[in-house]
């Protein structure tokens, strides 16, 4: 039975979705004013993976993810480039799903756009000022936090604390330092929506509140996103959606760890950051997953080259089982021995593992026994039945595959390598990057030719250059 440790009750707790068979998971996606940085494909690869987990274990699951398309950085970088706040915001949603898919998530069921559903936000605020939980001041208008008696359960924070502890804005249209807007006033030049209190456009909070409930309803299973949301963004979702549903919003609330560089967040904020589509090109999706799946989910992670080459070597374990058990398959051998190999007992811990709070870390501990006996079982014994890889191939597309992400059995997309370092591959193409910029085409077509002996194939594009391991 799949447990779940639960920030709002600060235990780990027994999964039991409202629907038996169905789950509505929610989570909160990116703000499209640039290309997301590694420490957000932290967040969304452990929810990919939570999500996988459980259509593994026979639910149906309904995963929504919000795109944030209107916000103060997208206009104020739009503006800088002196573009269209929405072509500029569609330019980065897009860039966003490019880098979604190669980081091989699965694709979410929704992806629900604030700018598509200013009705049902407006209609919300609208409804949480007539129940006398909001405020407008001058056409900005407020959540009167004092209201809600169950503000800071999620934190674990009490309403005193967190004033006293509140950086005060200087804000003297706000009743309390905590109230968030739900409506900002349009400043000249921004654009805006029509509404009761004058020309603006929600705040954050309220268009997730807006948008979960109408895709997932009112009450709904799961609803994740990174630590640094738990206050204040999902606590003040939470004190919206109770308010307006007049019921409980959420069964089970999952935040993920961050991804630090030497132990601070990584955040476009602080400068500190790699872009994931920088990461890819230097290392393949499975590595960036395996990475990521041998740290506790909840836990912070450090961020080093170090560790992703680590994972690339590491990956070098499966390929030489993925190559043979892809041979073995096209030769179809019957009438040989299938030797033994109690691929339940692997199942079962695999299980055992991902059902105590996602414990990926075991997990894929578990792949690794499984591969390590696999391939000694293969070098015991002449002669297998075709029968046997297949079964071997079931189980790690089952796991490896379908729920971690960390084995690719795709050899037209093989990105990684067996004998190559991928430090050796990096420094060449600096090398060959450096030759370009001195004019010396020889020494760079010299460098292509080598690495493309070596089966590494070189792309340049627009963004730099990139590899790929052809046979
Ligand atoms: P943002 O686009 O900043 O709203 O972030 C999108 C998602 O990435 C949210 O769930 C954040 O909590 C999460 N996130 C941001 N920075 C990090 C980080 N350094 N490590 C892990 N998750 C992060
Ligand atoms: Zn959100």
């Amino acid at each position: 039975m799949l447990s779940i440790y639960n920030t709002l009750s600060k235990k780990k707790e027994l999964f039991e979705p409202i629907n038996p068979r169905e789950v509505k998971m929610y989570v909160c996606g990116p703000t499209v004013y640039d290309y997301f940085h590694i420490g957000n494909a932290r967040s969304f690869i452990m929810a990919d993976i939570v999500r996988r987990y459980i259509e593994y274990s026979g639910y149906k699951v309904t995963y929504a993810m919000n795109i944030t398309d209107i916000d103060d950085k997208i206009i104020k970088k739009a503006n800088e480039e002196q573009s269209n706040y929405k072509s500029f915001a569609e330019k980065y949603a897009n860039a966003f799903f490019e880098d979604y898919a190669k980081l091989k998530m699965k694709r979410a069921d929704i992806y629900p756009k604030a700018t598509e559903h200013m009705e049902d936000i407006i209609e919300m605020i609208e409804s949480l000022e007539k129940k006398g939980y909001a405020y407008n001041v001058d056409g900005n208008v407020f959540y009167d936090v004092s209201k809600f008696k169950e503000y800071g359960n999620l934190s674990g924070k009490n309403i005193d604390d967190l004033i006293s502890g509140a950086r005060i804005e200087i804000n003297e249209e706000k009743k309390n330092p905590l109230d968030f807007a739900l409506w900002k006033k349009a400043k000249s030049g921004e654009p805006y929506w029509d509404s009761k209190w004058g020309k603006g456009r929600p705040g954050w909070h309220i268009e997730c509140s807006a948008m979960s409930c109408k895709h997932l309803g009112e009450y709904f299973d799961i609803h994740a996103g990174g630590n640094d949301l738990i206050f204040p963004h999902h606590e003040n979702e939470i004190a919206q959606s109770v308010v307006l549903n007049d019921k409980p919003f959420v069964k089970y609330w999952l935040h993920f760890g961050f991804l630090n560089i030497e132990n601070e967040k990584m955040s476009k904020s602080l400068g500190n950051f790699f872009t994931a589509r920088d990461v890819l090109k230097r290392y393949s999706a499975e590595a960036i997953r395996l990475f990521f799946t041998q740290a506790y989910y909840r836990g912070p992670l450090n961020f080093s080259d170090e560790l992703l080459a680590g994972a690339e070597k590491g990956l070098e374990k499966f390929e030489n089982l993925v190559d043979k058990i892809n041979l073995e398959l096209s030769k179809n051998q019957t009438n040989r021995v299938i030797p033994e190999i109690d691929i339940k007992q692997y199942e079962d811990k695999f299980i055992a593992a991902m059902d105590d709070d996602f414990n990926t870390a075991q997990a894929v501990a578990v792949i690794f026994d499984f591969v390590k006996e696999v391939n000694r079982t293969i070098a015991e014994n002449e002669n297998i039945n075709t029968e046997f890889y297949k079964k071997v191939k079931l189980f790690l597309e089952r796991t490896a595959v379908d729920v971690l992400g960390i084995i690719n059995f795709d050899v037209e997309d093989k990105s990684a390598n067996k004998d190559l370092d991928v430090n050796f591959i990096r420094q060449m193409i600096d090398k060959r990057k450096d030759a370009k910029e001195k004019k010396d085409y020889a020494l760079a077509d010299k460098i292509r030719d080598e690495l493309k002996a070596l089966g590494v194939e070189l792309k340049d594009s627009k963004e730099g250059t990139t590899y790929k391991f052809v046979k």
